[in-house]
């Protein structure tokens, strides 16, 4: 295991910007984690995990500390229990559950990032997250220097969310284990997936036609990441109570909702930031908003992250403005 410093940020990020970490290192075992952070200790130095990058934005400043690259490998299969170590590819985790015949991920096709990372931000798409289907994490508790297992429960998912978030660096993600059916249930609630089954007559989906359909849609909405720089969604959809949806809705006819726990509505923020903000392919320097799909931040060569966050806070603000919704953002910003 080696540490360099001074190593520039934005090729390990998928937004493409961000300056350089002091100290940069990445671990492929559980004994290279304890190693890097007794070492982290040691300096007393800040840090933080960097998986596929796909989630974050780093400052232009770059980061005062070590940035933990996690690349270990590895699945096995044990009955229903499926274990990946947390530095695979998401999308080649949830390809190769398909292809051994499980169901429960194929929703979350297509979405970059890794393993770790779908446990930190419950990943989430066309009505199914991750978290639904987390068994248990494995995590290396930096506060106690061990290595411990968390049940669902401990992890805290919610939507988009889960305790990682809030308990920022305690916790490195070593190994996720997902419990899926074989031939289990699919999910195609969601218009688009309704609509695509309908036109090729397909009542009942496999998993596997299910993750094509979700690779197929995703390929004509979003930006293709190896052109562009972007996180993909930059913002939660907000949750409000019916009674605010209600007068919402006298405003503005057309506003999505959809029905949460406790009575309280979902909003289509894509839909706010396209039909009231007219925000969709508004660009501030190299930063803008993708031109099909508003809640999509994308960013040209050049883009610096003070940009997004001009840009990001020029919505938040409209979207208030327009709405009394206060809006935040999915994206974790490093700085
Ligand atoms: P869409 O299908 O046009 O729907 C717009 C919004 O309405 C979505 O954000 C979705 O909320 C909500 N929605 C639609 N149908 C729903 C239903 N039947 N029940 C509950 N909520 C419903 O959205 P899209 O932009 O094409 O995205 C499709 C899916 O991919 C969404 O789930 C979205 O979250 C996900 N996605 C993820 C990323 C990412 O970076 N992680 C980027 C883009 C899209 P939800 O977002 O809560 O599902």
């Amino acid at each position: 295991m080696k540490i360099d410093e001074n190593i520039k940020l934005a090729p390990f990020t998928t937004f493409k910007i961000g300056g350089p970490a002091d100290f940069f290192c990445s671990v492929t075992s559980e004994d290279d984690v304890r190693e890097v952070v007794e070492f982290a200790h040691e300096k007393k130095i800040p840090f933080f995990v960097i998986g596929g990058g796909s989630n974050i934005l780093i400052s232009d400043k770059g980061f005062p500390g070590l940035v933990i690259l996690n690349e270990m490998k590895g699945i096995a299969i044990e009955s229903d229990v499926i274990s990946a170590a947390a530095g695979e590819s998401w999308d080649d985790f949830v390809g190769y559950t398909v292809s051994k015949g499980f169901s429960g991920l194929e929703n979350l096709s297509s979405i970059p990032g890794t393993v770790g990372a779908s446990a930190v931000q419950n990943l989430g798409a066309y009505g199914v997250t991750a978290g639904q289907f987390i068994h248990s994490v494995l995590v290396f508790d930096t506060r106690e220097m061990k290595f411990v297992e968390l049940s669902n429960a401990d992890c805290g998912f919610e939507y988009r969310d889960s305790m990682f978030k809030h308990e920022k660096g305690r916790y490195v993600i070593t190994r996720v284990d997902f419990k899926l059916e074989k031939g289990g249930k699919v999910n195609i609630e969601y218009k688009d997936l309704k609509e695509y089954f309908a036109a090729k007559n397909i009542n009942a989906p496999s998993s596997a036609q299910v993750r094509e359909a979700v690779i197929s849609i995703r390929a004509g909405k979003l930006p293709d990441w190896k052109l562009w720089g972007t996180a993909g969604s930059f913002f939660k959809n907000p949750v409000v109570s019916a009674k605010e949806y209600v007068l919402l809705k006298e405003k503005y006819p057309g506003l999505p909702g959809f029905p949460e726990a406790e009575g309280k509505v979902k909003l289509a923020l894509a839909w706010i930031l396209d039909n009231i903000c007219h925000a969709k392919g508004m660009m501030n320097g190299n930063v803008g908003t993708y031109e099909k799909q508003a809640l999509v931040f994308v960013a040209k060569p050049g883009a610096t992250a003070a940009e997004v966050v001009e840009l990001a806070q020029e919505l938040m603000k409209r979207v208030k403005d327009a709405t009394g919704v206060t809006i935040e953002g999915e994206v974790e910003w490093v700085n």
